[in-house]
């Protein structure tokens, strides 16, 4: 993967946190503190102005560096996890991911260090609930040796449900767990900055798929 493609994907991450942050905030006022979106937007813009060193990397270093500057900057729960996430993908990347197996592989590395630094795992409403289906789901895509864009969709279709299904959660893990049965009917906001990253990462590689394949034609 060139590195072209490396600041596409991190830039669409950026634009996605930066234009969703206030809600990311509005939905950690109602089961936390209230800065997941400020959290999050500071981490991102501080990743958007690496972009230029980004931008000459390969994409597992790059992920390295997002994931660093994430634990220095985002503050709160959700740096270190975030950080980890990032930085163990990067670590656990091929060079070029190129098929949906070395996507899932990737992420799986990620997963993994969120679940370890969290000492969480799915169904305790947060990022998790996300992560952890979006992995099924490229797994699952891998063994039906599905196209990308059948991959794509189904990643988009797991993510929407695994926030959804934290609505109905009780959260067990971080600031939200402090309301014990009040976090229930709530939207987890760890979770909806989690899917709305997947969404762009998915729109960003159906963008690259689609403008290689004109190039073809
Ligand atoms: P803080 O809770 O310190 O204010 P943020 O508001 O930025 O940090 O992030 C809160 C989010 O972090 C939650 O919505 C949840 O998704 C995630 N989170 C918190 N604790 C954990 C954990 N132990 N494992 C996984 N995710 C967690
Ligand atoms: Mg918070």
């Amino acid at each position: 993967m060139g590195s072209d493609m490396t600041l596409r994907l991190v830039g669409a991450a950026v634009d996605a946190i930066r234009g969703n942050a206030e809600e990311l905030s509005a939905l950690d006022r109602a089961i936390g503190d209230g800065d997941h979106g400020i959290n999050m937007k500071r981490g991102f813009d501080a990743v958007a102005e690496t972009a230029g060193s980004i931008a000459g990397l390969a994409l597992p270093p790059a992920l390295e560096k997002v994931g660093m500057t994430l634990v220095m900057k985002v503050g709160g729960a959700s740096g270190p996890l975030y950080g980890s996430l990032f930085m163990a993908m990067g670590k656990g990347s091929a060079e070029t991911p190129a098929s949906v197996g070395a996507v899932a592989a990737m992420l799986g590395q990620g997963v993994d260090a969120v679940r370890k630094r969290g000492k969480s795992g799915p169904g305790e409403k947060t990022m998790l609930d996300v992560l952890v289906p979006v992995e099924a789901a490229l797994l699952a895509a891998r063994d039906e040796r599905v196209g990308w864009s059948e991959a794509l969709r189904r990643t988009r279709a797991a993510a929407d449900g695994g926030l959804e299904a934290t609505r109905a959660m009780k959260a067990t893990k971080g600031r939200a767990s402090f309301l014990g049965e009040r976090s229930v009917g709530h939207l987890d906001p760890g979770a909806r900055s989690s899917q709305l990253l997947v969404h762009a990462i998915c729109d960003a590689v159906a963008a690259m798929i689609q403008s290689a394949e004109t190039e073809r034609v």
